[in-house]
């Protein structure tokens, strides 16, 4: 049977409505008041791009929306996005002091939504550069959050950038990749508006090795950053594969992204095969258009899956089933459509490794098959861009602490170079490297000032809050008058 449309245009509206909503004015405000606002925050520290999280909270329990919203702008442009996909219990939320008290954690992610919605709704622009420009141009490829975030810090940093991508749309993955239900388009278009205030340039549309090469580029622009993502899903590799209702998740998630919700094609059956956050987006979305049946196959078991816990919790309440220890082995058919997937059971050994059970086969229905076991990182492109270019062993972008690539004038952050984490990591690289071009354009060593040690909480790798937002000084007097605040932000 082939896929179709399950829902009408009000169900599937409701079925995508966002998690969590918005807080009102006063339930930020209160929730704000439970803030410590500790010295030496470590909110602070736990957050890749450095907020200055006791500050952006002070602001909104004293009723100052729009200064909030600055606060958290001019550290992270995309703090829109991150307010909403942020894994907030591993980062900020997960080094509050709250938790040492046995209490809940400031809700950080929810009130930076409410700061930040503030500013898009009302349209106020809260990132400026200066008014005397370097004279120097960049160009940045790629659009997703680490071009982004590199193109916000140089255009701050008073350079011409000029963004390229091959999609219609800036935004990269938040744009057409994370879950609708998490973040939709006009959300991650709004505040890319802000960075195109700046004055920004976006070629979107065009891709870089076929509509422009790199050899045209480096005559116009003085750096380059290369910002491209990661690549396809990994393959199956099983019989089957290339029946057409099975497909890759981004694909998937993509048509929700630039199709009316109730017009994504969706099987009754649908298997989602692995079980990282990417498969759990999947098979959520799934089964909120309307999949009787919404299934994770993963080959390990639940302790071993790596979703957050809070992403596995979301899908069962959804509904969703999880079939552990179960490894596909072919995609049986039926007059050349998907008509169910031949499965094993699996054992996991003490060392990890997977082995099938014998003789544990058997066939399961299923309509649609949606590919989740992560992307490949570019390295065919890459090398094509960039013949001299070094590249990892797994494929991805070598390069030093301040993002700078085996050539000197080309910079590198986001998954393309990270192997893929999370929205915020990729910012965090485009500031960071777009501060060691702002050296390396200047003339000086591209290694810049130590950073703050990384810190661990409750045992797992944090972000590195390396440091404070870019201020221009001569918008500052401007700010406080139109804030009526004394201080700068950070007070
Ligand atoms: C399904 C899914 C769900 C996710 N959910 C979350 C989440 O909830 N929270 C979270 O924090 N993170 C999440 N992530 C991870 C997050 O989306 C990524 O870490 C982040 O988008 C990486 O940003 P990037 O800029 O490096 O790459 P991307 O966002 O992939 O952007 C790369 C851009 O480069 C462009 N490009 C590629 N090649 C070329 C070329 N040759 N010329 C021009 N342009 C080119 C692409 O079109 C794309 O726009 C999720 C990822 C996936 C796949
Ligand atoms: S980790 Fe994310 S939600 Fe937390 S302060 Fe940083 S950007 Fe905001």
């Amino acid at each position: 049977m082939s896929l179709t449309p399950r829902l009408t245009a009000e169900q599937a509206k409701a079925s995508m409505a966002e998690i969590e909503p918005a807080y009102t004015r006063q339930e930020a405000q209160v929730e704000a008041d439970r803030c410590l606002y500790c010295f030496d925050a470590p909110c602070i520290m736990a957050c890749p791009t450095g907020i200055d999280v006791p500050a952006f909270i002070k602001k909104i329990a004293t009723g100052n929306m729009a200064g909030a919203g600055r606060v958290i702008f001019e550290a992270n442009p995309l703090g829109a996005s991150c307010a909403r996909v942020c894994p907030t219990s591993a980062l900020c939320e997960g080094a509050c002091v709250m938790l040492d008290r046995d209490q809940k954690p400031i809700k950080i992610g929810r009130l930076q939504r409410t700061a930040t919605d503030h500013i898009l709704s009302t349209k106020q622009r809260v990132l400026h550069a200066p008014a005397r420009a370097s004279g120097k141009r960049v160009a940045v490829i790629g659009a997703g959050p680490a071009g982004l975030g590199c193109a916000a810090e140089l255009a701050r940093l008073g350079h011409a950038v000029v963004v390229f991508d091959k999609k219609p749309k800036p935004g990269g993955l938040n744009t057409y990749g994370i879950a609708y239900y998490k973040l939709t388009p006009a959300v991650s278009l709004g505040e890319i508006k802000l960075i195109e205030d700046l004055g920004v340039e976006f070629r979107c549309g065009t891709e870089v090795g076929a509509d422009v090469t790199v050899k045209q580029l480096e005559k116009d622009v003085d750096a380059i950053f290369v910002a491209v993502g990661l690549g396809r899903t990994y393959a199956l590799k099983i019989p089957g594969e290339d029946l057409p209702e099975v497909v890759e998740a981004l694909d998937f998630i993509e048509q929700i992204h630039t199709k009316p919700l109730h017009r994504v094609p969706v099987g009754a059956r649908v298997a989602v095969i692995g079980c990282g956050n990417t498969a759990i987006d999947a098979v959520t979305q799934a089964k909120r258009l309307g999949a009787e049946h919404a299934v994770i196959v993963y080959r390990r078991g639940a302790a071993d899956m790596p979703a957050y816990p809070y992403e596995y919790e979301l899908a069962k309440r959804d509904g969703c089933e999880f079939m552990f220890n179960t490894l596909p082995v072919a995609v049986e058919s039926h007059k050349g459509h998907v008509a169910g997937l031949k499965l094993a059971r699996t054992r996991v050994d003490p060392e990890g490794k997977v082995a099938v059970i014998p003789g544990s086969e058997c066939v399961v229905p299923f309509d649609m098959v949606i590919k989740a076991l992560g992307q490949e990182p570019q390295a065919g492109l890459l090398k094509t861009l960039f013949p001299k270019m070094k590249l990892t062993k797994a494929g991805t972008i070598a390069r030093k602490a301040d993002g700078q690539t085996s050539i000197p004038h080309v910079f590198c952050g986001g998954d393309a170079a990270n192997g893929g984490r999370e929205v915020v990591n990729a910012v965090a690289e485009g500031k960071k490297a777009a501060r060691a071009m702002h050296r390396f354009l200047g003339g000086q060593p591209v290694e810049g000032p130590v950073q703050a040690t990384r810190m661990g909480v409750r045992g797992k790798p944090m972000g590195s809050g390396f440091d404070r937002p870019v201020r221009v000084p001569e918008l500052e007097a401007e700010y406080r008058a139109k804030e009526g605040t004394p201080t700068a932000a950070t007070t």
